[in-house]
């Protein structure tokens, strides 16, 4: 059995692929999470071919296997508002389309927030951005990332992840992202009770979607709908749960991704702290 604890995360993505992978070895880590384009939006910087080719040797002699590209967390396909929408979709196929310069990774994305139409609506506009975006070729992964059920935002329950994932076609190409923050902030508990929200996953959703983690504690207390990430072992999940959540069989060899506020230094200690949990 494979159990190599592949952990990460969040780089900023400004000096390029090969800088991030160099950056990720020396904080201790050997994956990461990056930012496909300003996460405000606008215009992404033109992929540096050689850039990709350097940081995928780099990658092969550092043992860097997959690593997750993230939405600009301003993407709603299901806003209410039309150009809002087709903004989503013209960004969402760009950035696949820029993905396939690093082939098999992955790329998540919030699926959104329908803000007054409803879940429903917004079930359909984002499954509609899917239909229209995936393609039966593309080498990457979309994950739909669990929400902390913040304002109107869908995925807050695994219910509606699915409901989306049952209207797509190309399902073959999804999966989700469980955010350790916003699945205890929607109200699953996984510091006290991980079996069951894991058995719960695996009968609304199916365990063979979840595809990485974001390892994250929470400012606030079970169920509080606010999601604000805190450092490991800092808030209301602490660190035994994120103990169990490492080692867990159903999570073990999946990668992890912090998106805890922390510079540099602080994700080291962070990363070490966590290899020092891994059994
Ligand atoms: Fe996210
Ligand atoms: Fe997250
Ligand atoms: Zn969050």
């Amino acid at each position: 059995m494979e159990n190599k604890f592949k952990i990460g995360c969040h780089l900023s993505s400004s000096k390029g692929f090969l800088n991030m992978g160099k950056e990720i070895i020396s904080l201790g880590g050997n994956t990461f999470q990056f930012f496909t384009r300003n996460p405000r939006g606008g215009a992404a910087k033109a992929i540096d071919e050689e850039d990709v080719q350097r940081f995928k040797e780099f990658a092969g002699e550092n043992g860097i296997d997959v690593i997750l590209a993230h939405a600009p967390y301003t993407l709603n396909a299901c806003s209410a508002d039309e150009e809002t929408r087709n903004f989503a979709r013209q960004t969402f196929k760009d950035d696949l389309k820029r993905m396939e310069y690093i082939p098999g990774n992955m790329y998540n994305f919030h699926p959104g927030s329908h803000v007054k139409q409803g879940v429903e609506i917004g079930i359909d506009y984002i499954a509609e951005m899917l239909n229209d975006a995936l393609e039966a070729s593309q080498t990457t992964t979309v994950l739909l990332e669990t929400m902390a059920g913040k304002g109107s935002e869908i995925g807050r329950s695994f219910e509606e992840l699915q409901k989306i994932i049952e209207k797509v076609e190309l399902d073959s190409h999804l999966g989700v992202c469980l955010d350790t923050c916003h699945v205890y902030d929607a109200g699953y508990d996984i510091a006290g009770n991980l079996d069951s929200v894991l058995s719960e996953f695996d009968s609304v959703i199916g365990l063979d979607r979840l595809k990485a983690v974001h390892i994250n504690d929470s400012k606030n207390p079970f169920a509080s709908h606010k999601d604000r990430h805190e450092k490991i072992g800092e808030g209301s999940i602490g660190t035994e749960a994120f103990s169990a959540i490492i080692n867990h069989e159903a999570l073990k060899n999946l990668p992890f991704y912090l998106e805890t506020p922390n510079d540099a230094p602080g994700y080291a200690r962070e990363i070490a702290m966590l290899k020092s949990l891994r059994r």
